[in-house]
Parts: structure tokens; sequence; C-alpha cells
């Protein structure tokens, strides 16, 4: 059966430290580098949400799904810290752990199965996707 989809884009800027404390200094600066500098560091998040779409009858309502994006992942997460946020006191803030965390977010409020993917573009080169449990 065929399916279309439907992507939104979102955007947030968020602060950040690539760092663990199950880690030495050393080894949070061999893992991540720079992006360990304890001074942090900003980016300009694109959020990309992939629902499955209505059908020609019934339309997808995106002003619903942009009201809750913005409410419960935009809202949360634009001008903040990211390391201080409640769904990273036990996980690193990496572009794996954000787009699973934004999936977390956004699935138990969608209809089942409606939410399709989530990705993240982190930086020019880095994009990271999820799509949760099938
Ligand atoms: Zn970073």
């Amino acid at each position: 059966m065929s399916q279309i989809f439907v992507t939104r884009r979102y955007r947030f800027c968020a602060a950040h430290r690539l760092h663990t404390d199950l880690l030495s200094p050393e080894e949070n600066w061999a893992a991540f580098g720079k992006c360990n500098n304890a001074n942090g560091h900003g980016h300009n998040y694109v959020v990309l949400v992939t629902i499955r779409a209505g059908t020609a009858e019934s339309s997808t309502n995106l002003d619903s799904l942009d009201r809750l994006v913005t409410d419960t992942v935009i809202e949360r997460f634009d001008h903040q810290d990211l390391n201080s946020d409640p769904a990273f006191s036990a996980l690193t803030t990496t572009g794996e752990n954000l787009v699973a965390v934004i999936w977390d977010i956004l699935n138990p409020l969608l209809p089942a199965g409606r939410l399709d993917k989530v990705g993240v573009i982190e930086t020019r080169d880095n994009y990271f996707e999820y799509t949760g449990a099938r």
C-alpha cells in the first residue's frame, strides 16, 4: 500500500558540551575533542519531523503538529543549555541522543504509528536520524 509522508522543519539554538562523568578528563578529551571544552558551544539545530500523511479525504493537520513540536520540543530547548535539561541528566548531549530524546518526547503524543522519523541537523556536515522501535 502506498503511503505519503510529510516532513516539517523546525529550528532551535542551544548550547551543549560533550562530556560524561563516566570518563576521566583525558578520556573525555580523547572521545569528544574540542566539543569537550568546559565552556561549551552552541548550534543552530534543525529538527525534521516526518509523519505519515493523511489521505486526500483527510489531509494532514500540520497546524496541530506545529503546535505540538513547538510546545514540547522547541520551547523546551531553544536558547537553553542541553546539558542542564533533565533528559540529559544521564545522557551525553550527542546528536544521536538528542534525536532519540526528541522522538521519545513526540511519539507518545501522536497517534500510534503516525511518527515516521525524526532528524536533527547539528552542523553543516552532521545529520542524525531516528526511527524509534518498530
Ligand atoms: Zn556541539
